[in-house]
């Protein structure tokens, strides 16, 4: 036998039984009469005793020679400590040793499995496993697990089935770019890996499934950031004889549902802001709503005062920092470097101290006097004591800076808490985008999201202008997920096509297994996609979904653990009837 008990469970109701543990070394503590050796696995730490006199010689000696993560088991009793450790969930108890027996050796690891390890993240990505024994990342993995155990559980409950679709499959147009895997029986020809699977779910309404769900892999070969991986999860949904409204009520249960069962934490009614709303309030399709500080747009009191970078400005819009207007000169300095970074790109920063005594203190004081200065406080809504920050420019690029500059602002004054949930739908995107660099429009979700009844007459006419029944989801300023209601109807779908530039050969081409399948029956449908590494990051307060992956890839796209990607023999290119053209690096 192995073990009777795991590292984690036993308690002071347990002293004076005899037990076997099996598990590894985390730390040894030899203080020449005591020794005290820290066995772990992943239930827990239990600590084992042993000490001069009592415990046989030859025991203590083997145990001196024991080294980290050595993997072991131990027979001895259950006693109760002299000194406890009240934050250790076995930390009454401790085990008198009577028998030690080494199950494997371990090297000497490259970095200390300890929760705040001395490893850099290149050398715990290249020994994962080893990474994957700590604490943070454990209960990472565990919390996922829990997440999607719940998810299953809530959305079984609401009547969905999970279905598996795919991962050899043509490619799905979500945007991004697909990895192919070339097919040996079909020589010059490539599958693509599922940007999502899209046109599948579309197929099992189609199919009369009704609502289906599937924990899916999903894989975008886009340039890397913290919160994106080449392959990542989704939970992925659609539902039939749905509008609008039932695909929200559905995932924000679903939402409110997780948030209960993990964290305890009950969420209220989500609010609805319309996707113009977002831009102009918070310059972002995806606002951080746990605190105010929303835009206020000046043109009126600002400009013909002449002042030249406000009046020939688009837009002249601010935001107040409560609280704010004892700002230094150096700490005005560091926002102004902040907004003129290049991530941001703002020429400049104008800001307004409005003081605790009600007087004002400007860095555009030349062209505006007091009463002007206490129109804009007026629009702001502004006290004394607060600072007003205001930019000015082209529209849209202004509100993208002033975003940066009210996320910086809240980070700054802590009001982005991440044990703080605040979500929100954002409704109403539009329908396309225009690319200026194809010169075409693109689908702002994707080719299948159907326009909003009212605008669908101008698809052709004014194309930019027409909305589309497509939302998403938004936790703390993250995107969490997104989908819309597709459009069932061939011809309209053909209309959608044609006004992204798609022939009618290219269209049958690609989605014609798609629109053939809407000539069956296709009942009207939509649904939606949530990242399920980032649902889990966000759960627990983190940016980074990379520690929420098992075995992810780095920045680069690589899998330094197994070296991936990696060449292929010239048997395997053979058979592939491939032929590999070098490329400078
Ligand atoms: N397939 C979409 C995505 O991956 C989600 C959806 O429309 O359901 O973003």
């Amino acid at each position: 036998m192995l073990r009777t008990h795991t590292c984690g469970e036993l308690r002071l109701s347990d002293v004076n039984k005899t037990v076997i543990l099996s598990g590894w070394v985390q730390r040894i503590r030899d203080k020449g009469g005591l020794i005290w050796i820290d066995l772990r696995d992943r239930y827990g730490i239990t600590q084992l005793l042993l000490e001069e006199g009592r415990t046989g010689a030859q025991l203590i000696e083997n145990a001196r020679k024991l080294g980290r993560e050595y993997v072991i088991k131990v027979t001895g009793k259950v006693i109760e400590r002299v000194s406890k450790n009240p934050k250790m969930d076995t930390g009454d108890i401790e085990i008198d040793m009577e028998s030690i027996e080494v199950l494997n050796e371990s090297k000497i690891p490259p970095f200390t499995i300890e929760d705040d390890t001395d490893g850099g993240e290149e050398l715990r990505m290249k020994y994962r496993y080893l990474d994957l024994r700590r604490n943070p990342l454990k209960n990472n993995l565990l919390l996922r697990h829990k997440l999607s155990l719940e998810t299953r559980k809530y959305l079984d409950s609401q009547n969905f089935v999970e279905v598996e679709t795919p991962y050899l499959i043509k490619s799905t147009p979500e945007g991004a770019r697909d990895f192919v895997v070339p097919s040996r029986m079909n020589p010059g020809e490539f599958y693509a890996l599922p940007q999502s699977p899209q046109t599948f779910k579309q197929l099992l309404m189609v199919a009369g499934y009704d609502r289906y769900y599937q924990l899916v892999k999903c894989f975008r070969d886009e340039d890397l950031r913290a919160d994106r991986q080449p392959e990542f999860t989704q939970i992925d949904c659609e539902m039939s004889f749905v509008e609008q409204e039932d695909v929200l009520n559905t995932f924000e249960g679903l939402i409110k549902y997780l948030f209960k069962e993990i964290k305890g934490i009950e969420i209220e009614d989500l609010p609805r802001m319309s996707f113009d709303e977002a831009m102009q309030k918070y310059g972002s399709d995806k606002p951080d709503i746990r605190f105010g500080m929303e835009f206020t747009e000046l043109n009126d009191v600002a400009q013909n005062k002449g002042f030249r970078v406000f009046d020939d400005a688009e837009l002249v819009v601010g935001i107040n920092a409560p609280g704010c207007a004892g700002y230094t000169r150096k700490q005005l300095d560091k926002l102004t470097d902040f907004v003129k970074r290049p991530q941001v790109g703002a020429k400049g920063l104008v800001y307004v101290k409005y003081n605790e005594d009600g007087s004002f203190k400007s860095s555009v004081d030349k062209f505006f006097n007091a009463d002007d200065l206490k129109n804009w406080a007026d629009k702001f809504g502004a006290r004394p004591g607060d600072l007003m920050l205001v930019l000015s420019g082209e529209k849209d690029s202004v509100r993208k800076q002033l975003n940066e500059l009210r996320l910086e602002m809240g980070e700054r004054l802590g009001l982005r808490n991440p044990s703080d949930y605040k979500p929100l739908w954002v409704v109403d995107f539009p329908l396309l985008e225009w690319d200026e660099e194809t010169r075409r429009y693109h689908a702002m979700h994707h080719p299948f999201t159907s326009p909003k009844p009212e605008d669908t007459g101008r698809l052709e006419s004014d194309p930019g202008s027409v909305r589309a029944n497509a939302y998403d989801l938004v936790i703390n300023g993250v995107e969490i997920g997104g989908g819309s209601i597709r459009i069932h109807d061939r011809e309209l779908q053909k209309q959608m096509f044609k006004a992204l530039g798609f022939t009618e050969e290219e269209a049958q081409n690609q989605f014609g297994f798609l629109m053939n399948a809407f000539e069956y029956g296709a009942p009207p449908h939509g649904g939606i996609a949530l990242g399920f590494d980032r649902l889990a990051a966000l759960f627990a307060g983190q940016d980074s979904i990379r520690d929420f992956i098992a075995f992810p890839k780095n920045n680069n796209g690589r899998d330094v653990m197994i070296d991936s990607p990696s060449e292929i023999s010239k048997e395997q290119l053979d058979e592939l009837g491939l032929k590999v053209v070098p490329v400078k690096k």
